[in-house]
């Protein structure tokens, strides 16, 4: 009897993660995993700077999915079948421990994604995985409970060919253009526009960017018209803003700033764990304390001290302004 075919398209994580699974579970089947780079893994290869955070130490799944800004209904039905604790315990069995760090991020204790895809690959060559690069999917054509895949090769074999898979999983990861998963949407699927996501701030002109290099924490970092605000460090860079507090913004809000053609107002607060009356009072006792002193001789928030300057000059208030 033939065996039975799945075939993956896609090498990076997803792909390689479910054709290992696959095989291992499916000794019967014939796994064939095709990407259309000449690279396998290379997301992983950067992911976590180098490092790859491969998971979060938070075991309560309703928690866990509220980091996600999308998906979260999806993303809890998939890890109540295979939680954080699978993933550690996954690659505990194959000899890679992770560590975790004071934030919750889990990295390998190699401090080194290499870790990661040994592991993969060699799950791969383990469960006799059929790999092919150079091999991009362009088409997939549904006939009597069989898929149709039209191959695109390169190198030698170059040109057109069809594969015949039982079963397929399309792992093929996000793409800027929407046109590069026309081959999905051809087979009935709806696809969600991609938008761009984990960015930086471009603020040309903007006056904060006299402060670069400059980093608070923790800032809030809220968009006027959606609902939560991102908090977390914040660096001011030569073109304007970035740092995790931006980027988490850019994610959460990723439909709502493509909405507006990136042109947009940022409203920040640079003490967000204090209320407006606490602050206050805070500065009418810091009068009470402190003998007059020039505004700008201090700054009594922990602010780094040019930030203060350059908020007292936004505010209006003269730098040898007294305290009282
Ligand atoms: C700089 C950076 C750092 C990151 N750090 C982390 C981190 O620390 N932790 C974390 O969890 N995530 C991190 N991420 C995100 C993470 O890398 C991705 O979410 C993850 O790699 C996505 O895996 P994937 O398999 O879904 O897609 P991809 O890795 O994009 O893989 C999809 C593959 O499919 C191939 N493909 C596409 N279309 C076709 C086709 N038609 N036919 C054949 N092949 C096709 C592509 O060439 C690609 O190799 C980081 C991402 C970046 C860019």
């Amino acid at each position: 009897m033939k065996k039975q075919q799945i075939v993956i398209i896609g090498g990076g994580a997803a792909g390689f993660f479910t054709a290992v699974n696959a095989a291992r579970i499916n000794l019967q089947a014939e796994i064939i995993l095709l990407e259309k780079s000449n690279k396998l893994l290379s997301k992983v290869r950067v992911s976590g700077g180098g490092r790859c955070n491969v998971t979060h130490a938070c075991f309560d799944n309703a928690e866990l999915v509220k980091n996600y800004p999308r998906g979260g209904k999806e993303l809890r039905q998939a890890f109540s079948r295979f939680s954080v604790n699978d993933t550690i315990r996954w690659f505990e069995e194959r000899g890679v421990e992770l560590h975790t760090e004071n934030d919750g991020r889990m990295f390998p204790v190699t401090n080194n994604s290499q870790t990661i895809i040994d592991c993969l690959l060699h799950e791969a060559e383990q469960y006799k995985v059929r790999i092919r690069t150079g091999c991009e999917v362009t088409g997939i054509e549904k006939v009597n409970n069989k898929f149709n895949l039209l191959v695109s090769l390169s190198g030698d074999e170059g040109g057109e060919h069809t594969l015949t898979a039982d079963n397929i999983l399309v792992a093929c990861g996000g793409h800027p253009k929407s046109a590069a998963y026309d081959f999905i949407r051809k087979t009935g699927h709806t696809i969600v526009e991609p938008v761009p996501s984990l960015f930086t701030f471009n603020m040309p002109g903007n006056k904060i960017t006299q402060l670069m290099g400059l980093s608070s924490e923790p800032v809030l970092v809220r968009i006027p018209g959606t609902k939560e605000g991102q908090e977390g460090a914040l660096l001011i860079t030569h073109w304007g803003m970035s740092g995790p507090a931006v980027l988490k913004t850019s994610a959460w809000a990723a439909r709502t700033l493509y909405d507006t053609g990136y042109k947009f107002d940022a409203r920040l607060s640079w003490l967000p764990k204090m209320k407006e009356e606490e602050l206050r009072d805070f500065l009418s006792g810091l009068r009470e304390q402190e003998g007059p002193k020039q505004v700008a001789s201090f700054s009594p928030f922990h602010l780094p001290r040019r930030l203060w300057e350059f908020l007292l000059q936004k505010s209006g208030i003269e730098r040898t302004i007294l305290t009282r």
